[in-house]
Order: structure tokens, then C-alpha cells, then sequence
């Protein structure tokens, strides 16, 4: 690869030829010049052999002060190659750089003005003009790198600057107790004082837009550790020069020279470097991850402030409990602050669905109560929409699963765009979305609903550069208290009606109860039966997730509509019969005697009995007659065999099993998937129809049969 690409440089490629193969191509910027990657390396060598010719040559050769221009010209250099760099490679937006320059500009000239005044005329004033510069050239190189971070992060930089100013305090401790504080002891003239002071200051506000820069996201390219490279460089010389300074041992042309000349030599190479023009591009990320390593540091930085605490004491010498005290606060505060950050961020990710952004179905069953109470106490209103996506299937099957995502997607941004402040859109299952709309007046949700059904419908939908799809949705909505009085009531008619929309056709709109499924108290009562047994067995989704698994298989079974609906109503109604068993039976954690065991027994039966009392129920009475059916023939209460038992109570048998399984139950915790695919793998040909079982394994390993945490209890 690398080769190839070198090939494609001609003759001339070097070093850094792949760093230009991996720069995008230049957006708003002139086109790439022809050898970009090359000139941070030559002009890096050039600073180097200045460098290196400044420690040899005499200070004046026949007068002419060769070492002064030879610094200035390094230091000068830097500056010229930021502007050069600027023009160069356009980095968007140009403001952080121009302040960088300016800095540099700065920088350069208090480089002359000192090494002028100290070598050319013998002045060794301390604070001088020079030092005026130097000082003046932090605040604009340190807006400039808060400019580029806001830009790596808009908006999303507070985790890396709390880091940041986490070891930033720690550092300012550490300078204040042993450069500040001394300086400020030692009584020297105010002007001095102020000049060493400034130094440390401006080297801890340096030191924490550095940190800023470190810790917070963003790209990485070489540019990136030649900016590191440049802070780095010139905060450990001025630390060290402030130092030096405090014991006297200070000499102009000291080492602390090559350190601060290759730190411009840095800034310079960064600045020429073709990827400089990343470093102000956005981060994909929201903010760098809490590695162990970094809570390592952060845990280490913060045991700083004690440990300095315990090494007085050790010495005898307690001085600085006030500043150590107050920076272990803010360390405090700090902690907090970042704790804080993360939980909120970890509820975002709870009640926010990861494919469509919109909050999950675990939300909206938290809401929807909420929103019912209110409406209760205030006399509103408050309707339920859910929409199913029509023939999804088809366009998975048709365009693939990632075309399907992203028609889910958009779907899910064409409802949002509808939806107003106090509404709770949830994508409710699979393809389905469900939408809380408190005080909807009744006589205009249906017009309402058909706005929604119509933004989705009124567009295609793009699944590649050349291929739309046109998508439709069918609705149905419940209102509270015209059609129910319970948040679980207003859904299940909700969903009632959007299957009566199903039913009528399709890319429509159902308010209420479905008339043409006659709703009568009897099976109402059945649906809040099946919810009351739900309740006593502590899961109270799984009636719910039955009805849609074994729908789910029905249908991936090729079933007739007929057919998969009463697999549906039967999977929702299976355990009805439970109600007549004592709730002491049905949680004992023991094992049952065979007296109770009997009595558990009936309960398929039971059901059978309380579904036939419906008219037009008798054959989702039978399937639920014979969900405990085996296909081997051992199974109750008829002990039929094979095809004897019907198709939909085969289904649902696998179903039941594996919410069985995979629930907490008085008698058993819940398997992993694993060992429960292995469970329903095994009970092929003996328990489990084995095409029924080879369904269910091949839905659930493409990720359908979803998550048991749509088995929620009526208080969560
Ligand atoms: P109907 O009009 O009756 O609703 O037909 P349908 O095909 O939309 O309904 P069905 O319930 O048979 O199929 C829903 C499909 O949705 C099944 C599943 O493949 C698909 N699906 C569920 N979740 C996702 C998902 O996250 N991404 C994709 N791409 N497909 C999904
Ligand atoms: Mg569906
Ligand atoms: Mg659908």
C-alpha cells in the first residue's frame, strides 16, 4: 500500500509520503503542492544544524554578534514559517493561527530585543523590554490553542477541560509552592517580582489549554505532536529558567536555549506540516474516553496535594495546609463536576435509542404513566400514537438490513421534524415508533396523526446515491379518557387500532378501538387478565413479547394473515388461565407438590375455557389449549404429538420457553442467551417442533426477537 503510493509520488518521494496520501483532498484550499510533505523536514534539519552552529561559533566574530543573529534567526524562523504555513495550507478557520503567529511574532521579538540588549550592549536588566514580550506572547498563543480546541470540539469540550484543569490545579499548587511562593518571599523589587511572577502564571494558563489540548478529542496527525512538542518545550525551559533564576544559577546561552529554539524549531515544522490543516477539524467523537489510564493519572495528580501535605510534616514544617487545603477542594469540586458530566451522559445513553436518536421504548413506558397521572389530576387529555412501518420487510429483504436502517433512520427524522416541546417520541420496537401527546384535543388527532403518517410518506427515502424507496406508515392512536383509563390499556388499544389500519389496508391512520374487531368487556377483561397474570409472575411484558414473537415467527413461517393474527392474540393470551391459580403456587420458589402441580397443569385449559366465552375466539382458545404441548408427545394437558398440534401453539411454545428461560423467575434466575439458544437447540424433535425451534434460533441470531428488557415491571 505504502508502495503504491510512493509509486504515485514520482521520483522525489520521501519521507511523509504517506502522510499526504492520508490527507483528505483539499476542500477550499489551494491544490497540494507538489512536494507539501518534505519542507517541515528540511526546515527542521535547517533549525537543527542553526542550533547546533549556535553552541560552536564565538559570540562576536570581527564584531558582528553571529550568535545573537543566529538565535534570532531560528526563533524569527518560527514565525515566518506559521504565516508561511497559514497562507500555505489554508487551515479553516484561520484565526487560531493568526493568533499563533502573532504569538510567534512576539516571541521572536523579545528573542532580539533580549539576546540584542544582552550580547550587543551588555544590558542584563531584570525585567527588561524583553521580558514585556515574552510575557505578551502567552495570552495570544493561548487564546489561539482555545480557539482550535472549541473547534476539535464545539460545544463538547468540558470532560477534556475538567481533566485539564484538574492537573492544572495540581501544577499551579506546585508553582505556588515552590517557584511562586519563594519569589514572592524573597522581597525583591516589585518589578521583579511582577516579571518572575508572570512567568509561572502564564506558563500554568499555557499549561492547561496544553492539557485542554491533550486530554480533550480530536485528531491526532504529526501536526498535532509538533504543536505538543512546541508547549511542551517551551513551558519545561521557562520552568526551569524561572528556577534557575531563583538560585542564581541562571547563564545566558545555557542548554535552556536549545530547548526553547527547538520548541520554536516545533512550531514552525507544525505549521509547514501538510496535516496542520486537520488539527482544527472536528472531533467524530464527543469527548476522549475515561481510560483507566487517564483515571489512573487524574486519581495520581490528585494525591498530590496530601502527599506534599504528609512530606512537611515529615520534615517538621507544616506551611502550607491553607493552599493545600483549598486545592484539595477544588480537586473536589472538579471530581464532582466530571462525575456529574458522566452520569448525565450515561442517562442520555439509557433512554436514547443507538440507531434512530429518538428515546427508547424503555422511556416512553416511563413517561406515559407520568403523563396519564398529570392528565388525571388536570382533566386532559393524553393520546397514544404508534406507528408500524409498512412491509419493512420487504426492503430488507429487497435493499438489505443497512438500506432498512437507514430508512429507519429517516423515518425517524421525518417524525421528529413534527414534533413539538412535551411530546415523547420513542422508537417503540423494531420498525415501530410510538409518540406521547399530552392535551391532543381529540377532534383534531386524527388530523394530527394523518400529518404524521403523510411527512412520512411524503418523500422517498434515499438508501444510496441512486435508490429511493417510498415508505409508508400505518397508525393507530388511543386517547385517555375517551377509549382507556390506564397508560397499558391506551396502548394496547393503540395497538389495536394500528393492526385494524393494517387490516383496512395500510399507509392510513385508526383512532380508537377498531371497529371491525368487535370490542367487547370480555376480551378487554381478558387483556387486563393476561396483564394481571403478567404482574403476579413479576415480568409484566410477557404476554406482550409473546404476542410479538410469536407474530414474528408466524410470519417469517409464511403463515396466512389469519393465521399469524390469532398466533398473535394467542401468544398474548396463553397464560390467561393462570388467573384462577393462587398467587402462592405461581411465585413459590420450591418445588411444587403434586397436588400443586396439577393445579399448575390446568392452566392451558383454563385458558381455553375463559378465551372459548369469546365469539369467534375458538381457535385461539385451542392454540392456547395446546401451548404446553411437546412435539414428542410428552407435553399437556392432551399429550398430542407432531403435527397434531397446531402450528401457532408450536410457535408459541418456543417463545414461551425462551422468555421462561430468559426471566428471573421464583424458581430459577435467567439464562444467558447462550445457554438458552443451547436450551431451545436441544429441545428440537423433543420439546420443540424442530422447524419451529430453527426459526426462532435464525430470528433471534439476526437480532429480532430483541432484548428482555421489554419485560418491564408496571413500576419501572
Ligand atoms: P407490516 O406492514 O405488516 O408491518 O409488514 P412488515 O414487513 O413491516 O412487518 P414485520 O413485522 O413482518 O417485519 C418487520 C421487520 O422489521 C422485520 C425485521 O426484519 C425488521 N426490523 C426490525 N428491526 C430492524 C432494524 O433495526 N433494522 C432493520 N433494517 N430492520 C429491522
Ligand atoms: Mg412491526
Ligand atoms: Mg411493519
Amino acid at each position: 500500500m505504502a508502495d503504491a503510493m510512493t509509486a504515485r509520488e514520482d521520483d522525489t518521494a520521501g519521507v511523509g509520503t504517506a502522510i499526504q496520501a492520508t490527507t483528505p483532498p483539499s476542500r477550499s484550499g489551494p491544490p497540494a503542492a507538489k512536494h507539501p510533505s518534505r519542507l517541515w523536514l528540511v526546515y527542521l534539519a535547517a533549525g537543527a544544524v542553526l542550533i547546533a552552529l549556535y553552541y560552536q561559533v564565538p559570540v562576536r566574530v570581527g564584531g558582528f554578534p553571529l550568535r545573537v543573529v543566529l538565535y534570532c534567526l531560528v526563533s524569527t524562523s518560527a514565525a515566518a514559517a506559521v504565516c508561511y504555513g497559514l497562507l500555505r495550507n489554508r487551515p479553516r478557520p484561520g484565526l487560531p493561527w493568526v493568533m499563533i503567529a502573532a504569538s510567534q511574532l512576539v516571541y521572536a521579538a523579545a528573542d532580539g530585543i533580549f539576546y540584542i540588549s544582552h550580547y550587543v550592549f551588555d544590558v542584563t536588566e531584570y525585567p527588561s523590554l524583553a521580558d514585556l514580550f515574552y510575557l505578551a506572547h502567552f495570552p495570544l498563543a493561548v487564546v489561539g490553542l482555545l480557539l482550535l480546541i472549541r473547534r476539535r470540539t464545539p460545544g463538547r469540550d468540558l470532560p477534556g477541560l475538567l481533566d485539564a484543569a484538574t492537573l492544572a490545579v495540581v501544577a499551579a499548587m506546585l508553582s505556588w509552592l515552590y517557584v511562586i511562593g519563594p519569589q514572592t518571599r524573597r522581597g525583591s523589587p516589585v518589578l521583579v517580582e511582577l516579571g518572575s511572577l508572570g512567568y509561572p502564571v502564564m506558563d500554568l494558563a499555557m499549561l492547561t489549554v496544553a492539557l485542554g489540548l491533550i486530554l480533550g478529542s480530536g485528531s491526532r496527525p504529526k501536526a498535532f505532536f509538533l504543536l505538543i512538542t512546541w508547549l511542551a518545550a517551551i513551558m519545561t525551559a521557562d520552568t526551569i529558567y524561572v528556577l534557575q533564576q531563583l538560585t542564581g544559577n541562571y547563564q545566558a546561552g545555557n542548554f535552556l536555549d536549545a530547548i526553547w529554539l527547538t520548541g520554536n524549531l516545533a512550531l514552525g515544522a507544525c505549521a509547514l506540516h501538510p496535516t496542520m490543516r486537520l488539527l482544527a477539524e472536528r472531533s467524530p467523537v464527543p469527548d476522549a474516553p475515561l481510560s483507566p489510564v487517564r483515571i489512573a493519572g487524574l486519581s495520581a495528580a490528585a494525591l498530590v496535594a496530601p502527599a506534599v501535605l504528609v512530606l512537611q510534616w515529615a520534615h517538621g514544617s507544616v506551611r502550607d495546609v491553607p493552599v493545600v487545603a483549598a486545592v484539595c477542594a477544588l480537586l473536589f469540586g472538579l471530581t464532582i463536576a466530571r462525575l456529574a458530566g458522566l452520569v448525565s451522559d450515561q442517562r442520555r445513553l439509557a433512554i436514547t435509542d443507538a440507531l434512530t436518536s429518538l428515546h427508547t421504548r424503555r422511556f416512553f413506558e416511563a413517561q406515559l404513566p407520568l403523563e396519564v397521572a398529570r392528565a388525571r389530576r388536570s382533566g386532559g387529555t393524553v393520546a397514544v400514537l404508534i406507528a408500524d412501518v409498512d412491509h419493512f420487510k420487504t426492503i430488507n429483504d429487497q435493499h438489505g438490513h443497512p438500506a432498512g436502517d437507514r430508512v429507519l433512520v429517516e423515518i425517524a427524522t421525518r417524525l421528529r421534524s413534527t414534533v413539538r416541546d412535551g411530546e415523547v417520541l420513542a422508537r417503540y420496537g423494531g420498525e415501530e415508533f410510538a409518540l406521547i401527546l399530552p392535551n391532543a384535543p381529540a377532534d383534531t388527532l386524527p388530523l394530527i396523526a394523518d400529518r404524521l403518517r403523510e411527512r412520512v410518506a411524503g418523500a422517498p427515502i434515499a438508501i444510496s446515491h441512486e435508490q429511493w424507496v417510498s415508505v409508508t406508515v400505518s397508525i393507530g392512536t388511543a386517547v385517555y379518557p375517551i377509549h382507556g383509563e390506564d397508560p397499558h390499556e391506551l396502548v394496547s388499544l393503540a395497538d389495536r387500532a394500528l393492526y385494524a389500519a393494517k387490516e383496512a389496508g395500510r399507509d392510513r391512520v385508526v383512532v380508537g378501538p377498531d371497529p371491525s374487531v368487535p370490542r367487547t368487556e370480555t376480551t378487554d377483561y381478558l387483556h387486563r387478565t393476561a396483564d394481571e397474570v403478567d404482574r403476579t409472575l413479576s415480568s409484566y411484558e410477557h404476554s406482550r413479547a409473546i404476542a410479538r414473537w410469536t407474530k414474528l415467527l408466524a410470519t417469517h413461517a409464511g403463515l396466512p394473515t389469519e393465521s399469524v393474527q390469532r398466533a398473535e392474540l394467542a401468544g398474548r393470551l396463553h397464560d390467561i388461565g393462570k388467573i384462577v391459580i393462587p398467587r402462592a403456587i405461581l411465585t413459590k420458589a420450591s418445588r411444587l407438590s403434586p397436588d400443586e402441580w396439577a393445579l399448575m397443569r390446568a392452566h392451558p385449559d383454563h385458558g381455553f375455557r375463559l378465551a372459548s366465552v369469546v365469539p369467534g375466539y375458538a381457535d385461539v382458545a385451542t392454540i392456547i389449549r395446546q401451548h404446553h404441548e411437546r412435539w414428542d408427545g410428552t407435553g399437556y394437558p392432551d399429550g398430542l404429538a407432531g403435527n397434531d398440534i397446531r402450528v401457532e401453539a408450536r410457535l408459541l411454545a418456543v417463545c414461551d420457553s425462551w422468555a421462561a428461560m430468559r426471566s428471573d423467575r421464583p424458581y430459577q434466575a435467567a439464562l444467558s442467551e447462550d445457554r438458552a439458544r443451547e436450551e431451545v437447540r436441544g429441545g428440537r424433535e423433543s420439546q420443540f417442533d424442530p422447524d419451529a425451534a430453527d426459526l426462532f434460533l435464525d430470528l433471534h441470531h439476526r437480532g429480532l426477537i430483541g432484548q428482555l428488557n421489554l419485560i418491564q415491571h408496571p413500576e419501572n
